[in-house]
């Protein structure tokens, strides 16, 4: 009987998943990738097969309200495909590991717990992030789950970087800075040995801009610092956050306005950044559509931000060898591209316009100090070779070979 193993990045409206399977006495490879959009709206179930077939594309019942009717819809379409199979392991993104979990780890209800306590520190993620692990736990208890973090790739940042100036005993109890996104970083420094050797193990700042958007800096392939801190708040301005902020801010929002931490926490998490400037959206593309001088503000400041850190990350390298675009906007905006580029002309860079335009994975000039280079991330399958290496799911030559990135291209999965 073929073996499976599933990957799980669970949003507030969206889950998203990937089936691995292992043919017997064969290597892994991807069976399904997709996901359950639209819960609590208009829920949408859609999955696409090895070669790009779909294998689904339905409206689910409006009764998928929340993340666990959403994994019970899951696993009853995972049935239908695929009834009585043998699943030896689920891997799960969980964006806070909190001071505890510097890496992957099994997930058990004592985890799980220490898990919730973290929810108040990035309440956009982890809520739905952890429902998914209690939702699997009773439709497949005997299945061990990995938990897989955004803040572990950042772990071992200098303490400098790792530090909030506020009174130590106050810090004591895991007041620090984290760094987030670690899994994409994770996956785009593993890549960078094949796809831009040159600077693989030199500085390179990676710029992930999606709905959620920071920076990392890599040296020698290793994140020596982020752009996000303690929370995913911090940093560059978002769809719905507004990135870095002076404190004074929120004393103002709570003396002066008199708001409850209720309020400023929908303030700073879902009404802030490019839709709090714009008044219109928190949508990169429907801005960049947009001819009102406020849409063109937000992509202004979002360039402007990004610029900035640019600039601050590099001056903790001591320089710059190389600039990695991924996700959402990174992936899939020439133009929001060749702006940073261009305000990051005073580094070195030079951008190939044809080479943005077409989405080349190299986009600078041969005579480019700093090359740039558009890579589209993979977070699942970062998750899979955790699970898959902290599971021992390879065995010996039995290692997972086959997936897909996110633009659908066949890639090897390394474990
Ligand atoms: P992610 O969170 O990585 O899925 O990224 C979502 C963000 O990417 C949204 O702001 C989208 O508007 C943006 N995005 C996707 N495609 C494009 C595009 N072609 N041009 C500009 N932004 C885009």
């Amino acid at each position: 009987m073929d073996d499976y193993a599933l990957t799980l990045n669970a949003g507030s409206s969206s889950l998203k998943f990937c089936v691995f399977r292992r043919p017997v006495q064969e290597s892994w490879e991807i069976a399904a990738r997709g996901q359950i959009e639209g819960i609590g709206t208009s829920p949408r179930l859609s999955a696409k097969g090895t070669k790009g077939e779909i294998l689904a594309d339905n409206r689910l019942d409006a009764a998928v309200r929340d993340g666990h009717a959403a994994i019970d819809a899951l696993a009853s379409w995972l049935r239908s495909q695929w009834g009585g199979a043998r699943v030896l392991g689920v891997g799960h993104r969980v964006v806070h590991g909190g001071p505890r979990h510097e890496r992957p780890v099994i997930v058990n209800q004592k985890i799980l717990k220490e898990l919730q306590e973290l929810i108040p520190l990035a309440p956009l993620h982890q809520p739905y992030n952890l429902a998914a692990i209690e939702a699997v736990f009773e439709q497949l208890p005997d299945v061990p789950q990995v938990a897989c973090f955004d803040t572990s790739f950042h772990r071992g940042h200098a303490r400098v970087a790792e530090l909030i100036p506020l009174p130590a005993d106050i810090c004591k109890a895991g007041l620090q800075r984290y760094g987030f996104h670690g899994l994409s970083y994770e996956f785009i420094s593993s890549l960078l040995p094949e796809v831009a050797p040159e600077i693989a193990h030199g500085r390179v700042i990676v710029a992930h801009l999606g709905s959620g958007a920071s920076l990392c800096a890599l040296r020698d392939g290793k994140s020596v610092e982020s752009t996000m801190s303690f929370t995913a708040l911090d940093g560059l301005c978002m769809g719905t956050r507004p990135g870095r902020l002076d404190p004074g801010v929120v004393l103002y929002l709570f003396q002066t306005l008199g708001m409850s931490a209720k309020e400023v926490e929908a303030i700073l998490y879902r009404r802030s950044g490019l839709v709090g400037i714009s008044g219109i959206s928190n949508d990169m593309r429907d801005l960049l559509g947009r001819s009102e001088p406020e849409a063109g503000l937000a992509v202004d400041y979002f360039v402007y931000r990004v610029t900035q850190e640019i600039g601050a990350l590099a001056a903790v390298l001591g320089g710059l060898d190389g600039l990695v675009f991924t996700a959402g906007i990174g992936e899939n905006s020439a133009e929001i591209r060749s702006r940073i580029c261009e305000a990051s002309s005073w580094l070195g860079v030079e951008l190939d316009s044809e080479a943005n335009k077409n989405r080349e994975p190299r986009i600078s000039t041969p005579r480019s100090k700093v090359s740039v280079w558009v890579i589209p991330t993979n977070e699942e399958l970062m998750i899979a070779r955790h699970t898959g290496s902290l599971l021992r799911l390879t065995g010996a030559k039995r290692v997972p070979s086959s997936a897909q990135n996110r633009s659908g291209n066949a890639e090897v999965v390394r474990s």
